[in-house]
């Protein structure tokens, strides 16, 4: 049970008692690092019909509709959150402009459907990972409002909450993009090509001692160019510079033109 330096730890004991399962792709897309509640409650949270299994009395109706008692429904996780009046009237506000198929889902159905939507690009990518997530959460809310303190969320307060919490995740994200804060303006954001930027870094290193590094570059617009290059010591000091115009010619001209008249002055000054 030890590690590779033969020490014992918890974790080196925990490998090995433990029966490794395959990645399960569902639960992985439940915990998200941005939203760092409800996730994996959503789908195990204490439901009427799952209470009343332990034989204790049950209120008959959903706290999320307005039922009265010809259409009483008993709650149950996939009327909560995707079948029920309330949640659908939040998932086809939000599903819409997306063109994401909400209807007759259950919870499971729903959340992968989202998940494997084809994003255009990064804001819409993190989007439909987090946004059901942020909209179970709400419905939750909703539903304990209901229920503990007998105040019905309205549609306008449980969608205005929603976007609060998704603007705020989209601003510490993107903050520079300014996406907007509606989601007409959010789903815009959704659509647009965006440019990535890879950034990389490069370092300049000293020449070995009694040796010195010729960095040469060449610069052509319109069939015009010229060149430039510089010469440094091992201390790094630039010891000869220079800018040459060479008229008409091409990139590639410019460039074996600028190393060729930096060799050229490294070989005649030894
Ligand atoms: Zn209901």
């Amino acid at each position: 049970m030890s590690t590779n330096t033969g020490q014992f730890t918890v974790g080196s004991a925990w490998e090995n008692c433990r029966q490794r399962k395959e990645v399960n792709n569902f639960n992985s897309g439940v915990w998200h690092k941005e939203v760092p509640f409800l996730t994996w409650r959503a789908i195990h949270v204490s439901t009427e019909d799952r209470i009343a299994i332990f034989g204790i009395e049950i209120d008959p109706n959903c706290h999320c509709c307005n039922n009265n008692s010809q259409n009483a429904t008993i709650e149950n996780v996939d009327h909560l959150f995707c079948l029920g009046e309330h949640a659908k009237k939040i998932w086809r506000f939000f599903v819409g402009p997306l063109g994401i198929d909400y209807n007759n889902m259950n919870l499971k159905m729903l959340l992968l459907k989202w998940w494997n939507f084809k994003a255009r690009n990064c804001i819409a990518k993190l989007i439909t990972r987090i946004l059901p997530l942020i909209i179970c959460w709400e419905l939750w809310k909703s539903r304990c409002s209901k229920k503990f303190e007998n105040i019905r969320t309205s549609f306008h307060k449980t969608k205005t909450n929603i976007l609060f919490t998704l603007v705020q995740i989209l601003n510490n994200r993107f903050g520079r993009a300014r996406i907007g804060d509606d989601w007409k303006s959010i789903c815009l954001a959704c659509e647009a090509l965006i440019e990535q930027r890879i950034s990389k870094i490069f370092k300049w290193i000293k020449p070995p001692p009694q040796t010195v590094k010729l960095n040469s570059d060449e610069s052509c617009i319109q069939g015009m160019c010229g060149c430039e290059g510089l010469v440094r010591n091992m201390q790094g000091i630039v010891i000869f510079a220079y800018s040459i115009p060479l008229g008409p010619g091409t990139s590639n001209f410019a460039e074996a033109a600028a190393m060729l008249f930096g060799i050229k002055w490294c070989a005649a000054n030894g």
